[in-house]
């Protein structure tokens, strides 16, 4: 693990960092915090750069000499800068309504800030001389590698954390500490609205090993994900790999994961999470075409197209296999020279048989037995 020290030389040799110690200088009252200042300690990269502000916000913006891009009048600000960006957030100290409420927040001191906070090795600031504030044990836990809550309420107060503790857990190899596990074990997750919950199902998808983070949550606390949700479905390394370009890897993990659950409960899942129409229609279809089996069988190139024609890139990965890879690779992409207007032209009436014969002309062409617009053409009046 790196020093303090050695964190603030970090930041400098990053452009984005360099700025910030340009513009503030130890004792002013602002500093680095959360997931940056853990990643600088484990000599990882931080991902997003989040300040606290012990007093006036807009005047810390303002000493960036960037663009202020949003703020407001709870004492946050968004401030860009020559492709960086930082958030700034005054300190504050928070309290709960009810379980799963978001938190009422009031100004409060930089120790008050610190304790609102999700774990003990997201809960350290850091200055820009280096100075440390954290809450106790923070260092130690980021040293041993052990994820720890500050309270024994922390659950009751946002059970989202459930979800935070299980990306970490996967992300950085973590343990779970053993009271925190116990208290995650007893978290209820359906005190929170199916929007939060469904927002930290696509941070988890997010991830760089997401069947990791579904099974460290299971592994905390299985209500967190619905009855025959599979955590790493076996098919799913090849079928991200078969995936295109244009594909969603989000969607088809998810597909693969859930080809296990009942269909209206699937969808009825999605929809509480929060996913769009056109999403959750994309994993229900997916998930269900796993079987595929007439694109296993398929014979020839026309047999192939006829069997994944209309299906989503998703869906056509997860059967997998040579025809999957054929038809995502090449198949999907040919196109006809002719169109209707030249049907329509040769005297076939408007209707539905000009999607037909053209159909009929792509299969011809596929498998390699017309090509060029006579031919196609040919094809398609016969
Ligand atoms: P990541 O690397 O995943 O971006 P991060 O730690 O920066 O991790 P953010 O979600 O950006 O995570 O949150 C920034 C900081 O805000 C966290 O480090 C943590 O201190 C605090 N925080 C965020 N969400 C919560 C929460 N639900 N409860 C308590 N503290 C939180």
């Amino acid at each position: 693990m790196r020093s303090p020290q050695a964190a603030v030389e970090a930041l400098r040799a990053d452009p984005c960092g360099a700025r910030l110690l340009r513009a503030f200088a130890g004792g002013d009252g602002v500093h680095l915090v959360g997931g940056a200042v853990r990643d600088l300690l484990l000599e990882r990269s931080p991902r997003e750069l989040d300040l606290v502000v012990e007093g006036d916000v807009d005047a810390a913006a303002a000493r960036l000499r960037g663009e202020i891009t949003a703020h407001d009048r709870f004492g946050t600000a968004l401030v860009r800068a020559d492709g960086c960006s930082f958030d700034l957030v005054r300190a504050r100290g928070e309290s709960y309504a009810h379980p799963g409420a978001l938190p009422e927040v009031r100004p409060g001191t930089l120790d008050e800030d610190l304790r609102r906070r999700d774990v003990t090795i997201n809960a350290i600031a850091l200055s820009f001389d280096a100075t440390v504030t954290a809450v106790e044990g923070a260092l130690d836990d980021l040293r041993a590698g052990m994820l720890r809550v500050l309270h024994d309420r922390s659950f009751v107060d946002d059970p989202t954390r459930v979800w935070r503790v299980a990306r970490y857990a996967a992300r950085l190899g973590f343990d779970v500490e053993e009271r925190t596990r116990s208290l995650a074990a007893a978290a209820d997750p359906s005190t929170v609205s199916g929007d939060r919950l469904g927002a930290e199902l696509r941070l988890a998808l997010r991830e760089p090993d997401p069947p990791a983070a579904f099974e460290a949550v299971l592994d905390l606390n299985p209500a967190y994900l619905p009855d025959g949700f599979e955590p790493r479905p076996r098919a799913l390394p090849a079928a991200l790999a078969l995936l295109p370009g244009d594909g969603r890897a989000d969607l088809l993990t998810l597909a693969a994961c859930s080809a296990g659950m009942d269909a209206g409960a699937l969808l009825r899942w999605l929809d509480e999470m929060g996913f769009t129409a056109p999403e959750r229609d994309l994993v229900g279809a997916a998930s269900r075409f796993v079987t595929g089996a007439p694109l296993r069988a398929a014979r020839t190139n026309a047999e192939i197209a006829r069997a994944a024609r209309g299906a989503p890139v998703e869906a056509v990965a997860l059967v997998g296999g040579d025809n999957a890879r054929r038809w995502l690779d090449e198949l999907r992409h040919v196109r006809l020279e002719i169109d209707g207007r030249d049907l329509l032209a040769a005297g076939i009436p408007e209707g539905p048989e000009i999607g037909a014969r053209l159909q009929r002309a792509l299969d011809r062409k596929l498998d390699g037995e017309a090509s060029g617009r006579e031919q196609e053409l040919r094809a398609a009046l016969e």
